[in-house]
């Protein structure tokens, strides 16, 4: 995981590089993102956000997120039944393990990945752009939950 202090200062640089204007907003989504517990959704940025800044709308989180998945800061791990996740702490494709019962999703370490990029480079002679990885199961407070 990378240090979300750093993560939040590349993140502001960004939209100063890009003469936006750093409203408290912004830099509030910015925090979150930069922290990614959990891989929050749009929907759950808000909740985080709307007491703080009760003016502030969802359209504006989404705004927001979608600006940062442009700039390459955000990575978006969209899925079938149309949810979306946000990953701003490694915004780089990674692996990702998703609990089918509550939704959790963590970062495992694995590092061999890289490897098997260049593997299926090789194998393929496919120029290897970008991956997704997933893996599903049921995480341990569910596991736990279940056995009560
Ligand atoms: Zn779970
Ligand atoms: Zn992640």
């Amino acid at each position: 995981m990378a240090n979300p202090q750093d993560r939040y200062a590349i993140i502001v640089e960004k939209f100063r590089k890009k003469s936006l204007k750093l409203t408290p907003q912004r830099l509030a989504i910015a925090k979150i993102l930069a922290l990614s517990k959990g891989h929050p959704s749009v929907e759950e940025i808000f909740e985080q956000l709307k007491k703080t800044f009760s003016t502030m709308s969802l359209a504006t989180v989404y705004r927001n997120v979608l600006l940062l998945k442009s700039f390459g800061d955000v990575l978006e791990l969209s899925f079938p039944d149309g949810s979306n996740r946000y990953d701003g702490n490694r915004p780089y494709p990674h692996p990702h393990v998703i609990c089918i019962k509550c939704g959790a999703i963590v970062d495992p370490a694995l590092d061999a990945l890289k490897d098997l990029t260049h593997l299926v480079a090789k194998e393929t002679g496919f120029q290897i752009l970008t991956h997704r990885f997933d893996f599903f199961g049921i995480c341990r407070r569910c596991q736990n939950s279940d056995k009560k």
